[in-house]
């Protein structure tokens, strides 16, 4: 009533000596409305798919309608940083998974959506936050790891950020990763896995975060085409968790059918009209797509333009691109992310005045990952080489993964060496079936395992540096070495970072989001060859833990160059309910005589459950920063609903009574303190 009374009178205004009908005084869903009235089932069609399968000057297009003013949509890639011209590029997803600091996290998509609207892009087609199954996957470097609470937590994080500016689209829903077969894979999940393992983060994304839109993922989800998937688009993303944005497909192969799909509630078809153009004008006009249908996929595409101020783009600078206020937020993460893996007798941070032997190919090779659809073009990177001279380090420089003659007695005169190893865009990425995709071992190449060997023999303060996207395993060379960095792809700003932390200028805070086996057999199988796989309930540190498993480095591991010692847990309620919030509190010190950060980690696990379930389950976590000495109290929320399990047969989430443990602690191995928690 309020909207029919709110139109009349714009209309009645429209009709006095007042100013003329100004449709755009509307709210929003009246607006959506006005519009739709007046569109032809041939324009409503029209916004429902890209305009050609290549980028116009780096962007892909959906029609303007220039008789109505709508304007079309701009959308570009991606997860590091803005795919237009050059920008800058932040160390991958993953890589920032690692710094498990979603404050950061929410700067940085703020300066991706920045760069994006200065480019004219107006959907960012990021984040990636996918789980990551297993580490061997070509793409892992583009989520942020393989707990789903913390893909979760960064993914909000950075879709809030980046929605100043830009709609964000959450991709790829859902179930994509595995590379080498994403266009014809069929992944097999049971709805509970599916809902408690896969789903969660992008149900935050929709709920916690809004975000305007989700790109439908390649492969299938138990027989059907995920943009043609009624489950996941219709039942779950629309229906339970309320989704008002709009669903796009990804790109070529992305989009299969023209009814199927349109019915189960794909509504842009990207990059081009393949199916939808005149098929789906036609499937309207044979019957069997309901023009009802249509309209509510344009009704919830004109929604998002307006709500995100499309009609009335925000002029944004292109200065803003590649600015020194985004380069040093890239140095920034950079300088959070890195993960120091082992560090014997204190071998890091090297002493002031150490020369270094910088060993390795890749100590002067810009490497920010993927060259596929999440590559950024920054004007400059900073290599590791690049990094020390500006701190000028001296250096012995070996640039190359095999020593010739007269390096071993360069490598042993100087105090240190450091040997910079890893994994490219060759090695692993999106499948563009020339290169790159998945990996069939998580292991280093021989070449650098010997390379590692070697310089370790003749320097006994040798530094490895693993650069990659993923897990990397380290058997056969870890004992050899005195210390392991795992650097990632750190963005184009990394090798700042890097020689900051050699030196201890940083003391290295980031933590995995995934867990390093002893090697591959230590993991679920990871089958990227067979069309149809199935997902089990465990993976990841969950998997390790079930099975008793030790990895090499546990989910959450990452050392400081002071240490933290933990107090004893406490919680706000020892007994509680579904609805209910408990917080987790404990007093962290400094033991050390640096500043430093820590990430506590709050697990919790259903001790008494009858019922299949990880051992325990992270549910909270926060970074806090700690002065020499220091001790705060962090205080973690719990929210009792986490605790759920999906109950398949009642199709509800259900909180199972009985003991819970909730424990708090460095790394999903390294359990500090613990408290019972009862559950009614
Ligand atoms: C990728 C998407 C990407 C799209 C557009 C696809 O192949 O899977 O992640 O956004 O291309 O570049």
């Amino acid at each position: 009533m309020r909207s029919a009374l709110a139109l009349a009178a714009v209309l009645l205004v429209g009709c006095s000596d007042e100013p003329p009908f100004d449709a755009s005084l509307l709210p929003i869903d009246e607006r959506i409305e006005h519009l739709l009235g007046q569109m032809t089932l041939g324009e409503k069609v029209e916004q429902m798919h890209g305009l050609q399968l290549g980028a116009i000057a780096d962007l892909f297009h959906t029609a303007d309608n220039a008789r109505l003013g709508i304007p079309g949509f701009r959308m570009v890639d991606g997860p590091r940083g803005v795919r237009a011209g050059s920008a800058t590029c932040f160390p991958v997803g993953m890589a920032r998974g690692a710094t498990w600091d979603v404050a950061l996290e929410e700067r940085v998509g703020e300066a991706i959506g920045l760069e994006t609207a200065a480019r004219g892009g107006n959907v960012l087609l990021a984040p990636a936050i996918n789980l990551l199954r297993h580490p061997g996957w070509g793409r892992a470097q583009e989520t942020y790891g393989e707990d789903s609470h913390h893909i979760g937590a960064m993914g909000v994080a950075f879709i809030r950020g980046a929605q100043r500016h830009v709609i964000a689209s959450a991709k790829h829903f859902a179930l994509n990763s595995i590379e080498d077969t994403r266009f014809t894979v069929d992944v097999k999940v049971d709805e509970r896995t599916l809902r408690e393992v896969y789903l969660p983060h992008f149900e935050r994304a929709v709920k916690d975060a809004g975000v305007g839109s989700v790109m439908s993922a390649y492969n299938l989800v138990n027989g059907a085409y995920c943009a043609e998937n009624a489950h996941l688009l219709g039942d779950i993303l629309k229906g339970e968790w309320g989704f008002d944005g709009f669903v796009e497909s990804d790109w070529f192969f992305g989009t299969r059918s023209t009814v199927a799909s349109a019915l189960a509630g794909l509504d842009v078809e990207m990059p081009s009209a393949l199916f939808y153009g005149p098929k789906l004008v036609a499937a309207v006009e044979g019957g069997e797509v309901p023009e009802a249908q249509i309209d509510d996929s344009v009704r919830r595409v004109l929604r998002k333009k307006l709500q995100h101020g499309l009609f009335a783009p925000e002029a944004v600078d292109e200065a803003v691109v590649e600015s020194a206020e985004h380069t040093a937020l890239a140095r920034e993460v950079a300088d959070e992310a890195m993960v120091l893996l082992t560090n014997e007798g204190g071998a890091l941070p090297l002493p002031e005045g150490t020369t270094v032997a910088l060993v390795g190919a890749l100590a002067d090779t810009p490497n920010l990952g993927d060259d596929g659809s999440s590559a950024v073009y920054p004007s400059y990177a900073v290599t590791p080489q690049a990094g020390l001279e500006a701190r000028g380090v001296a250096l012995e420089v070996i640039a190359a993964d095999t020593l010739e003659a007269g390096d071993a007695a360069r490598v042993a005169a100087a105090g240190a060496a450091v040997v910079v190893v890893g994994l490219t865009a060759a090695d692993e990425g999106e499948n563009l079936g020339i290169r790159g995709g998945d990996r069939d071992t998580l292991a280093l190449s021989e070449a650098h395992q010997a390379l590692i060997a070697e310089v370790a023999a003749h320097n006994d303060r040798t530094i490895v540096v693993v650069q990659g996207g993923s897990a990397i395993t380290v058997e056969g060379w870890v004992e050899e070495v005195e210390a392991v960095l795992m650097a990632w792809y750190p963005g184009m700003e990394g090798g700042h970072a890097l020689a900051a932390i050699l030196f201890g200028d940083v003391n290295p805070s980031g933590k995995l989001p995934l867990s390093i086996p002893i090697d591959d057999g230590q993991l679920v199988a990871f089958d990227h060859v067979s069309s149809s796989v199935t997902y089990g309930f465990l993976h990841g540190y969950r998997h390790l833990d079930a099975e008793e498993l030790v990895p090499r480095f546990a989910f959450g591991h990452g050392l400081s160059y002071t240490t933290f010692s933990y107090g004893a847990l406490e919680l706000s309620e020892s007994v509680a309910a579904a609805g209910d919030v408990v917080t987790a509190r404990v007093e962290v010190t400094n033991e050390g005589s640096r500043a430093g950060d820590e990430v506590v980690q709050v697990y919790v696990g259903a001790v008494e459950s009858a019922r299949l379930r990880a051992p325990r389950d992270l549910r909270g976590f926060a970074r806090v920063t700690l002065a020499p000495g220091e001790t705060k109290a962090v205080s973690i929320e719990l929210l009792v609903r986490d605790l759920a399990y999906y109950d398949t047969e009642q199709g509800a989430w259900l909180v199972e009574p009985g003991a819970y443990t909730v424990w708090v602690g460095s790394s999903s191995a390294r359990l500090e303190s613990s408290a019972e928690l009862r559950l009614e």
